[in-house]
């Protein structure tokens, strides 16, 4: 498998060399809306601890990551109404991998909808902006 590049896009956003919609952080993931969500919401999960994917992260970070995507998952069911969740994570260009810091998807849902397909609209900043105030403010909330 490739080595991890720690010049990926998720590894600068998380060094803060590139701006990102943050909704949420602990000491070992960071959250942040995804720029061309296939939902109102999409969230992406990433450990700060430096990961391909599946299949070179830790158990210990691959477990922070899911309990960070339920975190989120439950923040976005209040602040978005939704209906349901889907949490996705891709590992290697097989799978739909597209950037190479492992990142768990975090989709609201609601009934009759469809996803949109990937990466196929980006979200006007207007929209991404409330958006994470909402999912932060549900996240506050508790
Ligand atoms: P993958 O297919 O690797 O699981 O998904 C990568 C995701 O990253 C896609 O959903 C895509 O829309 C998102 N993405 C790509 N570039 C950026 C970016 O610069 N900022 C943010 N927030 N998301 C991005």
């Amino acid at each position: 498998m490739t080595a991890y590049d720690p010049q990926n896009i998720f590894a600068k956003i998380l060094r803060g060399e590139f701006p990102c919609y943050k909704v949420y952080e602990n000491d070992h993931v960071f959250a942040f809306l995804d720029i061309m969500p296939r939902s109102p919401g999409h969230t992406l999960v990433i450990p700060k601890a430096p990961a391909r994917n599946i299949l070179d992260i830790s158990a210990e970070d691959f477990a922070h990551v899911a309990r960070g995507a339920r975190t989120i998952a439950h923040a976005a069911m209040r602040a978005f109404k939704a209906e349901g969740i889907v949490v996705q994570q891709f590992s290697e260009p097989a799978a739909g991998q597209v950037v190479y810091h492992l990142h768990m998807h975090v989709m609201p849902r609601f009934d009759g909808v469809a996803l949109l397909p990937p990466q196929s609209r980006k979200e006007d900043p207007a929209v991404l902006e409330s958006h994470a105030a909402q999912l932060i403010a549900a996240l506050q909330a508790g």
